[in-house]
C-alpha cells in the first residue's frame, strides 16, 4: 500500500491522506493502539513475518506496540524474560494447563488452591483425559508421594487462596526439580513485588494483573511469565492456537495502574496489618490468617521468603457466633464491598463457607477451624475509617 498520490473520491478520502504524524512523539506513555488488521509495506515483508518474537507485528491478537510494551514491564517486574498476557487471570492458568500437559497425564494442585483452577481439573481436564491430585502444600513428602511418571505440572500458590497457609516453598520446588517436573506459581498474593518465584527455580509464573496491577477494579487481565525461550514457545503457540488476545484500552489502563503498584500495595498491605492487628484483640476473632501473624501456619516461610505483605487476609469468627450473625456483620459494613475480585483501592469483606461442597479441598481434609471464615481484602482508605466501620458491625456479633 502507498500513499494516495492524485485526487480521490470523498469516500476514499476518508479512509486513505497522505498525512505522517511527526515522530517521534515525547508524551510519557505509549500510545493506545487498537488493530486487528496489520499491514505490511510489501509483499516480501508480509511474507517474511515472524509472529514468534516481539520484533514485529503481524496481527492485532498476538500483539501491537501497547500490548508488547505491558508484556516486557511485566516480565521485568516478575523477574522473567517473557511474558504472554491473556483476558483474565483464570485464563492464564487455562492456558498453562492446555499448554503443558496431555490426555494421559498428571496434573498436582495444592490443596488450598485457587477454586476455579481445582474446579477445571475436575471438569475440562477430566474430561480430556488428564489427572489431577492435590497435595497437601504444607507437606512436602504429599507432593513427593503424588508425582509419577505421567506427572509433567505442578501449581504452587503461596499464601493459599482464602486459607492463607504459607507453604515452604524452596522445599517444594526441591522436589518437583528432584522429578524433573516443571513448575508454576500463582504470584498474585504476592503482586510481582513481594516474592522472587524464578530465585527460587519456579519455571512459570502467573498473575492475575486484574488484582495489584490494575489496581482500579476495573480491567481484567492475566500474564504468564517465563525465563525460558523453549517453554515461551511452547505457552505462546498454545495461546495463538487458542486465540487469546488482550486490547489495547485494557493495556492501556493496565499499564497506567502499574506505574503506582507499589505505592499502592504498600499502603494496603500496611492497612490490612492493622486490620489483622485489631482483629486479632477482638474476643469475637478465634484466629487471624495473616502470614505475618505467627499463628499462621507457614509464618516462618513468610519471613523468609517475603519482603512484605498484601492487604489480604482472612479471620475465623468464634464458632459460638452463628453464621448468620457474620453475614449480618459483614452486611453492616459500610467501607467494605461484599466482593471476591480484591486489589484495588476499596476495601473488601467476604464470607466463605470451608466445610460444604464448593468450599476448598483442604477443608474436606484438614481444615481445623470451626468458626465461620471471612477474607478481608484492605484498600487504600483512611485506616481508622475502616476501624471504625468494623467496630460498630462487629457490634451485631454480640448477642
Ligand atoms: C483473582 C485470582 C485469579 C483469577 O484472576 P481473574 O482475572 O479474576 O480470572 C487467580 N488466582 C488468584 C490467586 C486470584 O486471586
Amino acid at each position: 500500500m502507498s500513499a494516495p498520490k492524485k485526487s480521490l473520491g470523498r469516500a476514499t478520502r476518508l479512509v486513505h491522506d497522505d498525512y505522517v504524524a511527526p515522530s517521534p512523539f515525547g508524551g510519557l506513555n505509549v500510545g493506545v493502539h487498537h488493530a486487528s488488521t496489520i499491514t505490511w509495506p510489501t509483499v516480501a515483508a508480509m511474507r517474511a513475518r515472524d509472529w514468534k518474537h516481539d520484533t514485529g507485528y503481524s496481527y492485532g491478537l498476538h500483539g501491537t506496540p501497547t500490548t508488547f510494551t505491558l508484556a516486557h514491564r511485566i516480565a521485568a517486574l516478575e523477574g522473567g524474560t517473557h511474558c504472554l498476557l491473556v483476558p483474565s487471570g483464570l485464563a492464564a492458568i487455562v492456558l498453562v494447563d492446555l499448554a503443558l500437559l496431555q490426555s494421559g497425564d498428571r496434573l498436582l494442585l495444592p490443596d488450598n488452591v485457587y477454586n476455579p483452577s481445582r474446579d477445571l481439573g475436575g471438569t475440562l481436564l477430566a474430561g480430556l483425559g488428564i489427572e489431577t491430585r492435590f497435595y497437601d502444600p504444607m507437606d512436602p513428602a504429599s507432593l513427593d508421594a503424588l508425582i509419577d511418571a505421567r506427572t509433567k505440572l505442578i501449581w504452587l500458590e503461596t499464601p493459599g487462596s482464602v486459607t492463607m497457609e504459607v507453604p515452604d516453598l524452596p522445599a517444594l520446588v526441591a522436589v518437583a526439580k528432584r522429578h524433573g517436573v516443571l513448575t508454576a506459581i500463582d504470584n498474585t498474593w504476592a503482586a510481582g513485588l513481594l516474592l522472587r518465584p524464578f530465585d527460587h527455580g519456579i519455571d512459570i509464573v502467573m498473575h492475575a494483573l486484574t488484582k495489584y496491577p490494575s489496581g482500579g477494579s476495573d480491567v481484567l487481565m492475566g500474564s504468564v511469565t517465563t525465563r525460558d525461550d523453549d517453554l515461551h514457545q511452547r505457552l505462546k503457540a498454545v495461546e495463538m492456537k487458542m486465540g487469546y488476545g488482550i486490547g489495547g484500552d485494557d493495556a492501556y489502563l493496565m499499564l497506567r495502574g502499574l506505574a503506582t503498584m507499589e505505592m499502592r500495595l504498600a499502603r494496603s498491605g500496611e492497612n490490612g496489618l492493622a486490620l489483622a492487628h485489631w482483629m486479632s484483640e477482638r474476643p469475637e476473632i478465634a484466629a487471624v490468617l495473616h502470614p505475618a501473624f505467627p499463628e499462621c501456619p507457614g509464618h516462618a516461610f513468610w519471613k523468609r521468603d517475603f519482603s512484605g505483605s498484601a492487604g489480604l487476609f482472612s479471620v475465623i469468627v468464634d464458632e459460638a457466633i452463628a453464621e448468620s450473625k457474620v453475614d449480618a456483620m459483614v452486611d453492616a459494613l459500610d467501607l467494605f464491598g461484599i466482593g471476591f475480585s480484591w486489589g484495588g483501592v476499596h476495601s473488601l469483606a467476604v464470607p466463605y463457607r470451608m466445610a460444604v461442597p464448593g468450599g476448598t479441598a483442604r477443608s474436606a481434609s484438614r481444615w481445623p477451624h470451626a468458626g465461620t471464615l471471612v477474607r478481608f481484602y484492605a484498600g487504600t482508605e483512611e485506616v481508622v475509617d475502616l476501624i471504625d466501620d468494623l467496630e460498630r458491625a462487629f457490634l451485631l456479633l454480640k448477642d
